[in-house]
C-alpha cells in the first residue's frame, strides 16, 4: 500500500490533471490511495466567499460563480463530450453549496467556514476521479469525511485516531486505486470540519499510518526539500535525504513544503515520506526517514514573512512575571495566534506570531488594558537550521534588527 498526495498547484488546470495520469502511470498505481487538495488557489477563493456571505457583500455571487467557472473551464480542457455526466455532477456539488448558503443560520463563522470550504476538495476530487475513470485508471472516489473522524474545532479540527482507525481498518479497500481528499474530516454530527490549511499532506499521514502503508509521497513543484524557499532564496539546493527529527524542525520553524503535523504519524511507524516533483516523477527527490541526519548537512533558510513582533511592559514598570507571562498566552490562545518566538527580559516581554486568523486588533484591545504595547506589523521572521558566520551575515545584510536568538542548531532574526 502506498499514499500519494497531489496538492493545488499540481492540479491547477486540465494540463495539471492530465499530468496527474500520467506521473501515476510512469510510476505505478497499484494499491494506491491519491489524495488531492483543491485545484489551484480555489480554497482562498472560497475565503473570499465566506468573508462575502458574513459581510453581506453584493460581490458573494462574483465570487461564487469565479470558482464554479474556474472549474468548469477545467473541466471542458479534460472531457471533450460536453454531455459528459461530470458537467451535472460537479453542478450538483455547487447546487449543494448554494443550497447550504441559502439555508444555514449558523453565525459561527468557523463552522460555516468548514461546511463552506471542503468544496473545494469535493469537487477537485469528482473531477480528477471522473478523468482517471474516463482514460482507463479505474479507480473508487471515497467521501473522507466517511473515514477521518474529528471533534468540532472548526478550521483546526483534532483527529480523533480511535473512530478513524477503526473506520479505515471496517471500509476501506486496500486492491484498488483509491481517490478522496486531502484536507478533509467530519464530526460526531457528521458536519464536515477541516485540518487546517495547507492540511493535505497530514491527510496522506493519517491514512499512511491507519493503513501501515509502505511510503507516502507528496507530489510537489519543487524537486523535493530544499535547503531553502526557491521563492525567496537563489541557489536554494536539494537535500536528498532528511530524518524526521530534521524535518519536524523545518516544518515547525515554517518550511512550507511539508505541513508540520504530518511527519509525527509516519515516524511513530517509521513510514518514509517522499518529497517528489510531479514534472520529474523518476527522479529520486528527498527521503525523509530514520536516522539519516541531514544530507548535504548545510545551513537550511526558513522565512516567514507578515509576522507581528509585539513588545509589552507592565504600566507601573514591574517586573514581566509567569502571571502577566500566563495572562498573555492565555489570549494569544484565545484569539488562535501561531507564536513562533518569545524573548524575557526584566521589564519586556517580546513575542513573534503568527495573525492567521487577523484577530490582532481584538488581542491588542485587551492587551493594551493591562500593559504598554509596541507593535511591528509586518515583519519577517528568518530561521536558520545548522547557521554558520556567513548564513548569518547574509540574513542580517541591509535589514533592520528587531530580535535575534541562538540557540546551539538554529538562530532566529526578526527583522523589519
Ligand atoms: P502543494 O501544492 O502541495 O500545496 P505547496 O505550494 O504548499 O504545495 O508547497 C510547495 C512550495 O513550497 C514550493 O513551491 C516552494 O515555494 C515552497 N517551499 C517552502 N520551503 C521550501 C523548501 N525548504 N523546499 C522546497 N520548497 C519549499
Ligand atoms: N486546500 C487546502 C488549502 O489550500 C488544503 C491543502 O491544500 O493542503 O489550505
Ligand atoms: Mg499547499
Amino acid at each position: 500500500m502506498q499514499v500519494f498526495k497531489f496538492g493545488g498547484a499540481s492540479v491547477k488546470n486540465a494540463e495539471g490533471v492530465k499530468n496527474l495520469a500520467s506521473v501515476l502511470q510512469e510510476v505505478g498505481y497499484d494499491e494506491t490511495l491519491v489524495v488531492v487538495s483543491a485545484m489551484g488557489k480555489t480554497t482562498n477563493a472560497l475565503e473570499l466567499v465566506i468573508k462575502n456571505y458574513f459581510d453581506n457583500k453584493p460581490e458573494l455571487q462574483n465570487a461564487i460563480q469565479e470558482v464554479k467557472t474556474y472549474h468548469e473551464d477545467i473541466i471542458k480542457g479534460l472531457f471533450e463530450n460536453t454531455h459528459h455526466h461530470i458537467f451535472k455532477k460537479v453542478a450538483t456539488i455547487f447546487d449543494d453549496l448554494d443550497a447550504f448558503l441559502r439555508r444555514n443560520k449558523s453565525p459561527d463563522y468557523n463552522f460555516v467556514y468548514d461546511q463552506v470550504i471542503g468544496f473545494g476538495e469535493l469537487t477537485s476530487t469528482t473531477i480528477i476521479s471522473g478523468y482517471l475513470n474516463d482514460i482507463g485508471l479505474k479507480n473508487n472516489w471515497l467521501d473522507v469525511r466517511e473515514f477521518i473522524k474529528t471533534d468540532d474545532y472548526y478550521r483546526t479540527a483534532n483527529v480523533d485516531w480511535e473512530q478513524t482507525q477503526s473506520n479505515i481498518k471496517a471500509n476501506f479497500d486496500t486492491k484498488v486505486l483509491n481517490i478522496t481528499q486531502g484536507f478533509l474530516g467530519s464530526d460526531a454530527n457528521n458536519f464536515t470540519t477541516t485540518l487546517g490549511r495547507e492540511g493535505s499532506d497530514y491527510t496522506a499521514a493519517i491514512f499512511a499510518y491507519c493503513l501501515n502503508a509502505e511510503a507516502v509521497s507528496i507530489w510537489k513543484d519543487v524537486p523535493g526539500v530544499l535547503n531553502a524557499d526557491p521563492r525567496y532564496f537563489e541557489n536554494a539546493q536539494l537535500l536528498h535525504s532528511i530524518s524526521y527529527r530534521e524535518a519536524i524542525e523545518l516544518a515547525f520553524y515554517g518550511a512550507s513544503v511539508i505541513h508540520p503535523k504530518t511527519l509525527q504519524p509516519l515516524q511513530q511507524k517509521e513510514i518514509p515520506l517522499f518529497v517528489k516533483s510531479f514534472l520529474n516523477p523518476k527522479n529520486a527527490g528527498t527521503r525523509v526517514g530514520k536516522g539519516f541526519g541531514i544530507e548535504p548537512n548545510i545551513p537550511c533558510y526558513i522565512v516567514k514573512k507578515n509576522q507581528v513582533l509585539i513588545s509589552l511592559s507592565s504600566l507601573d514598570f514591574s517586573y514581566i512575571v509567569e502571571e502577566n507571562i500566563s495572562e498573555i498566552f492565555k489570549l494569544l490562545h484565545l484569539y488562535k495566534m501561531k507564536v513562533d518566538v518569545i524573548q524575557n527580559s526584566a521589564i519586556s516581554f517580546s513575542v513573534c506570531f503568527d495573525n492567521t486568523y487577523n484577530n490582532l486588533e481584538r488581542l491588542l484591545q485587551h492587551l493594551k488594558a493591562k500593559f504598554k504595547v509596541t507593535v511591528y506589523d509586518n515583519v519577517s521572521l528568518y530561521t536558520v537550521r545548522h547557521y554558520n558566520e556567513q548564513a548569518i551575515s547574509s540574513i542580517e545584510k541591509d535589514k533592520e534588527l528587531l530580535l535575534k536568538q541562538l540557540t546551539q542548531e538554529t538562530i532566529q532574526i526578526v527583522t523589519k
